[in-house]
């Protein structure tokens, strides 16, 4: 990638959650490598990702974080959260019950994050429309009354992953410059 830290304008930390396949891992995969794995290994195998953006002519260093499936047990420690200017809280659109979490995900980050923490919603496997369990007008209404950012993404046919991570950085580009 090249970006020695010496060019780097800003750096923000990015954590990934959501219920447990909902498809974190590969969108970050998908924005990060474009690759998408239909059979996803639990982990990734690293802490986190880094990707450098350009943004109003800076050098915008993400560091996103991802789980390690510790999701499924609930057990996503404070220091996961430690730092984190932005959240992509992610559910997916056939699976309601991971839209229901979204308010549990929620309280989490009110527990353990900053609370100016900027928090996108994310309802991933769009491609899956015929399956959909969520209507994308009561996500979008969520998010409204929640004061969240929302946007609908497919990681497997790429649909609008780079507007997710780019819309959240750019949310904390603003805040913070
Ligand atoms: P995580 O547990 O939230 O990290 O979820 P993963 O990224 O491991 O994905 C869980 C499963 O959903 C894997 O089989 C992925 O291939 C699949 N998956 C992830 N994103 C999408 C998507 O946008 N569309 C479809 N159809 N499948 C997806
Ligand atoms: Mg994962």
């Amino acid at each position: 990638q090249g970006d020695s830290d010496d060019d780097i304008d800003y750096m923000f930390k990015v954590v990934l959650i959501g219920d447990s396949g909902v498809g974190k891992s590969q969108l970050l995969n998908r924005f990060v490598r474009n690759e998408f794995h239909m059979k996803s290994k639990a982990t990734i195998g690293v802490e986190f990702l880094t990707k450098t953006v350009l943004m109003d002519h800076k050098h915008v260093k993400a560091q996103i974080w991802d789980t390690a499936g510790q999701e499924r047990y609930q057990a996503i420690t404070t220091a996961y959260y430690r730092g984190a200017t932005g959240a992509l809280l992610t559910y997916d659109v056939t699976k309601r019950h991971s839209f229901n979490h979204v308010e549990k995900w929620l309280d989490e980050l009110h527990m353990h994050a900053d609370k100016n923490i900027v928090v996108m919603l994310v309802g991933n496997k769009s491609d899956l429309n015929s399956i959909r369990e969520v209507p994308t007008e009561e996500a979008k209404d969520f998010a409204k009354q929640k004061g969240l950012f929302f946007i609908e993404t497919s990681a497997l046919d790429s649909n609008n992953v780079e507007p997710a991570f780019l819309g959240l950085l750019s949310q904390i580009y603003m805040a913070v410059s």
